[in-house]
């Protein structure tokens, strides 16, 4: 059985650098047996990927969900991971696509904030850097960096920037409702990096609890947002509440310093994982 397993990465589909084909590519020289391509709000590297998937080297499906919890104010934001599920469920489908058209309105807006404050970048720069992809603040933070602003996507995601001044919410969905949604499509739900403070307010083991009670099968805990502390917790009530565990990199190629295969997920839990899903089949090359 594979033992290399990465379950969350993106590609140019997103706000990676690496095409979905470098991607696997890449996926198969850093030595993985199992890799998840999870672009933000989009299914579009998926086809892509399966093309250029490498012998050895087996795909899961999978995208990362923009989702928001209303339980507090204001409405904290969350990243649901989706694994395996079917790509063509209306709902879900429709969703996905009024979140990927809110998020260019945002980034335009976020744009025109910058340039009112006579910041030199420009919305179709912007656009023309992120190809097509989902549109996220690192393409933003790419415009910065050219623009010599700031000297890395880490600074330019720093409070005077595009952290907290020039920081806009997205339209998110709510979290309830993506589990149900992703559960209806065969997919599997996962919770991205939920104790990762350092990149904002997090949620209550409460929430994760009721989660878990409509459908969440898992917590993503080994993450490099998340301290040896903040993984050991998340390790703890992924036990009390019987969800498995994944370990991944959250690679965004040179977007982000973290490497393929960083962090990984035990053979057990993804076989865990791939049962439960009715989605879309992981793939092997033949
Ligand atoms: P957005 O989806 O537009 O809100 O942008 C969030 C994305 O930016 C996430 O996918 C992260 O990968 C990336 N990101 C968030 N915080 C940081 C950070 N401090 N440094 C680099 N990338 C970040
Ligand atoms: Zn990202
Ligand atoms: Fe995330
Ligand atoms: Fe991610």
């Amino acid at each position: 059985m594979a033992d290399r397993i990465d379950l969350h990465t993106h590609s140019t589909a997103s706000d990676g650098t690496l095409s979905p084909a470098e991607l696997v590519r890449a996926a198969a020289e850093a030595g993985l047996d199992v890799v998840a391509i999870t672009d933000h709000d989009t299914t579009d590297g998926w086809q892509p990927a399966l093309r250029a998937l490498p012998s050895g080297l087996r795909l899961v499906r999978g995208a990362e969900l923009s989702c928001r919890w209303y339980g507090e104010q204001p409405p904290v934001p969350l990243h649901l991971l989706a694994y395996l599920f079917d790509p063509d469920a209306p709902e879900l489908v429709a969703e996905l696509a009024r979140v990927r058209t809110a998020r260019v309105a945002r980034g335009e807006r976020i744009v025109a904030l910058l340039r009112a404050d006579g910041v030199d970048v420009s919305w179709p720069e912007v656009l023309a850097g992120a190809a097509g992809g989902t549109i996220g603040r690192p393409h933003i933070a790419q415009a910065l960096i050219r623009a010599g602003l700031v000297a890395s996507t880490t600074e330019a995601f720093g409070p005077d920037w595009l952290g907290v001044r020039y920081r806009l919410p997205k339209e998110d969905i709510d979290v309830f409702h993506a589990v149900r949604l992703v559960r209806a499509a065969g997919g599997v739900p996962v919770f991205a990096h939920p104790r990762a403070s350092r990149r904002g307010r997090i949620v209550p083991d409460e929430l994760i609890a009721e989660l878990a009670a409509v459908g969440l099968v898992g917590l993503e805990a080994d993450h490099e947002d998340h301290s040896p502390d903040e993984r050991a917790h998340v390790h703890g009530l992924a036990a009390e509440l019987g969800l498995l565990v994944t370990g991944s990199s959250d690679f965004h190629g040179t977007h982000k310093s973290v490497r393929l295969g960083a962090f990984t997920t035990e053979a057990e839990a993804y076989e865990r994982l791939v049962a439960a899903s009715s989605g879309v089949t992981e793939v092997a090359s033949g």
